[in-house]
């Protein structure tokens, strides 16, 4: 007999048809003859709701309450689904993430799993009975609830397919599977039938939703298989699975974007060491994470400007930051730029296609998208450009790399 891990996320029990429709996937999956673990996100937006009303006592609210308050979204739907099984005849019940227990560090709201609790869970499979798990929740060792990010149910199921040792890892979502593009950008977007664990991990922290990156960090250390796939069609998915298993016959397997980046430019600083740890170290210690950075000199080398990325979001905080510091970092001036977004191409093959880079600049020169920023490692380059040419620049590229 098989153990299957099969997550279905927020849209596929986006409402009770669709809660029912999921109880008849897991039914047919059990009728073949498998031993089934069930891992449910909220019921869409609901996470969304409950983190404005948060936000509607505190912008500062407390993360351990915020904790409590998120994982509710999750024990509604395990009960929801696990109710529309027993419904059709089945074996069912719900766990919450304390019950298991799913025991995570206590880094309330980004918190990460270092062990489940297997025995009653197997001994209620090994009986027949499907175990639907909530989402997106643990618990601390001071035996306070913790959630894991936003789209951590992904998370979840990884955890669960590795601590029950399941045969597979079924990510159950609203598109055929990791898209060449998100497909709301692009119609043209198209199913990849494989990817790499490493190419996963670049599309979903450059943006792609459709898996959370620190799932994807998890199955690549783990090396845990994982099938995105439709809870609406009945077709394969995309595998993501180790590098030595995919034959890469294109430079780009994807293209993602971000929204909300901002620019910062230290204009006139002296040109010496030490001078951009200073600039970053007291961002650092904020918790401010720099994505992109520039550096230039002048043409007598005395002076240099430092420019870089951060999420809009912090912008505000940084630029005090800065002025803070002004006198140690002794600058000329400093500018800043919102509203940009970073536009990149994800693909191990391009460590061995030479010109890929030269392809995008040029393809998206052609269509006059100015490039603010860049930044590569081995297998992934991005642009940053405005906002309003995310859609414009996505099909250029999309096009250029023979990804139509
Ligand atoms: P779930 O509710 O199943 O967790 P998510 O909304 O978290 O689903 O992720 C699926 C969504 O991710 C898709 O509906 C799509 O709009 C978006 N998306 C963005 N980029 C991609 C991509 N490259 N491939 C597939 N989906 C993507
Ligand atoms: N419900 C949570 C969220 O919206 C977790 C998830 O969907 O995976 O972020
Ligand atoms: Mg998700």
């Amino acid at each position: 007999m098989k153990k299957l891990t099969l997550k279905f996320g927020g849209t596929s029990v986006g409402s009770i048809e669709k809660i029912k429709k999921v109880a008849n996937i897991v039914k047919k999956r059990k009728d073949q003859g498998n031993a089934i673990i069930v891992v449910v996100s909220a019921m869409s937006g609901v996470t969304n709701e409950l983190k404005e009303k948060s936000d509607l006592i505190s912008k500062d609210f407390d993360d351990r309450e915020l904790d409590v308050l998120l994982s509710s979204g999750e024990q509604v739907s395990s009960s929801l689904l696990s109710g529309a099984l027993i419904d059709l005849g089945i074996k069912a019940r719900s766990w919450l993430g304390w019950q298991i227990p799913i025991l995570t560090d206590d880094n309330y709201t980004a918190s990460q799993i270092f062990k489940i609790k297997t025995t009653e869970i197997l001994k209620f499979i090994s009986e027949g009975g499907v175990a639907v798990i909530a989402g997106f929740q643990g618990i601390s060792k001071d035996d306070r609830i913790t959630t894991l990010g936003r789209g951590g149910s992904d998370l979840s199921a990884v955890a669960i397919a590795k601590f029950f040792e399941t045969d597979s890892c079924e990510i159950y979502t609203d598109v055929e599977g990791v898209l060449t593009t998100d497909p709301n950008m692009h119609s043209q977007a198209k199913k990849i039938d494989k990817i790499s664990y490493e190419e996963m991990l670049e599309m979903a922290s450059l943006g792609a939703k459709v898996m959370q990156p620190s799932a994807v960090q998890a199955s690549m250390i783990d090396d845990i298989p994982i099938h995105v796939r439709s809870t609406f069609s009945e077709k394969h998915g995309t595998k993501i699975i180790a590098e030595s298993d995919i034959d890469y016959k294109k430079a780009v397997t994807g293209i993602t974007y971000s929204k909300n980046n901002a620019k910062v430019s230290i204009v006139g600083v002296v040109d010496k060491p030490g001078v951009a740890a200073d600039v970053f170290e007291p961002i650092g210690k904020n918790n401010i994470n720099i994505d992109m950075v520039i550096q230039n000199t002048s043409l007598d080398g005395k002076k240099a400007n430092i420019t870089f990325t951060i999420k809009q979001e912090d912008l505000k905080k940084t630029l005090n930051i800065i002025e803070k510091n002004k006198k140690k970092i002794n600058f000329k001036k400093i500018t800043h730029d919102e509203k940009l977004a970073k536009i990149s191409i994800i693909g191990a093959g391009m460590i061995a296609s030479p010109g890929v880079t030269h392809k995008m600049f040029r393809s998206l020169a052609n269509k006059k998208i100015n490039i603010l920023a860049i930044s590569t490692s081995e297998i992934k380059i991005s642009v940053l450009v405005q906002e309003d040419l995310i859609q414009k620049a996505v099909k250029t590229l999309h096009e250029a790399f023979k990804l139509n």
